[in-house]
């Protein structure tokens, strides 16, 4: 049988084993997928034991996916721009990477949501991992500008270099005098530590928010702070979860599976 996985850690509380499984039971494809628990550092370990028992594929998610990215000895445009990756395949024996977050990210916003970008504003709040996958799968939407506000402002100025885009720090953000965001993207880790980013509630009226961070049963802290300061939208990252979880699917079965219902089902009960 194929054997798939995702390598992380923590790991137990993954969604990923129930939705590739949901996945290959809409198209009819035999598979295994479990939760490995692999501690930072020991990736390489991790993979090779995969491998030797019948591993054809994995996803890598937090805290490995630059780990990830240094073991492949291909990657794949995206996984280069990411310099981060989160989904390990094998071609003649070869370990190859890809990263399918951002392109999740753009087809939850585009097809989803039904969002436009071209010619948009998008702020992104974070300047992490998660950021360095989504900008250039976003610059490719042809917004009209993208703004990273972090609370360590040289990690957004890093990413402003390299991508050209706009670095600030939420003071100079929060006084100054921008024009609205049409969309703004939760990219930090605060929702999970149940606090909010340092952002002026200005910026949200009217705009449509998105939290990639996503919480069982509820909506997450900044959603819920988002909705009661006039968001046009609210979101959360379970879209996100899904549709990359489907491009990784793609690259390893050649099938697109159908990520609506996935993402209504797990809404409901996840
Ligand atoms: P990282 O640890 O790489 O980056 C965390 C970022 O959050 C940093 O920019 C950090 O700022 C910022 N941050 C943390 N706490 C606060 C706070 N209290 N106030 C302001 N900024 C804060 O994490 P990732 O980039 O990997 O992940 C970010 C989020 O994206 C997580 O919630 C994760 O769950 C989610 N995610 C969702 C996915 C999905 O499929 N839905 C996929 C990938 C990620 P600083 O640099 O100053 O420390």
């Amino acid at each position: 049988m194929n054997r798939f996985a995702v390598m992380g850690s923590p790991i137990s509380h993954s969604l990923s084993p129930r939705i590739h499984q949901i996945f290959a039971s809409q198209l009819g494809i035999s598979l295994t997928y479990e939760a490995i628990e692999v501690p930072l550092g020991h990736l390489n370990e991790g993979v090779a034991q995969f491998r030797r028992q019948g591993g054809a594929g994995a996803n890598i998610t937090v805290p490995l996916k630059e780990e990830a990215y240094a073991l492949c000895a291909h990657h794949t445009e995206r996984a280069k721009e990411a310099r981060a990756v989160n989904t390990l395949y094998w071609k003649d024996e070869q370990l190859c990477g890809d990263n399918t977050d951002g392109a999740g990210l753009v087809r939850d916003l585009t097809f989803n949501l039904g969002l436009d970008l071209a010619g948009k504003r998008i702020l992104i709040l974070g300047a992490g991992g998660a950021v360095r996958g989504i900008l250039s799968p976003l610059l490719a939407e042809n917004p009209q500008s993208i703004f990273v506000v972090n609370r360590t402002l040289e990690k957004a100025k890093t990413l402003a270099d390299r991508f050209s885009i706009q670095a600030t720090d939420y003071q100079t953000l929060n006084e100054g005098k921008e024009s609205p965001f049409f969309l703004i993207i939760n990219a930090t880790s605060s929702s999970l530590q149940a606090q909010l980013p340092p952002l002026s509630p200005r910026w949200i009226k009217n705009a449509v928010v998105i939290d990639l961070a996503y919480r069982q049963h509820q909506p997450t802290i900044f959603m819920q702070w988002a909705e009661s300061e006039g968001a046009l939208s609210v979101h959360d990252g379970i879209g996100m979860l899904v549709e990359q979880a489907a491009l990784s699917f793609q690259r390893w079965h050649n099938m697109s599976p159908a990520t609506q219902q996935v993402i209504e089902m797990l809404r409901k009960t996840s």
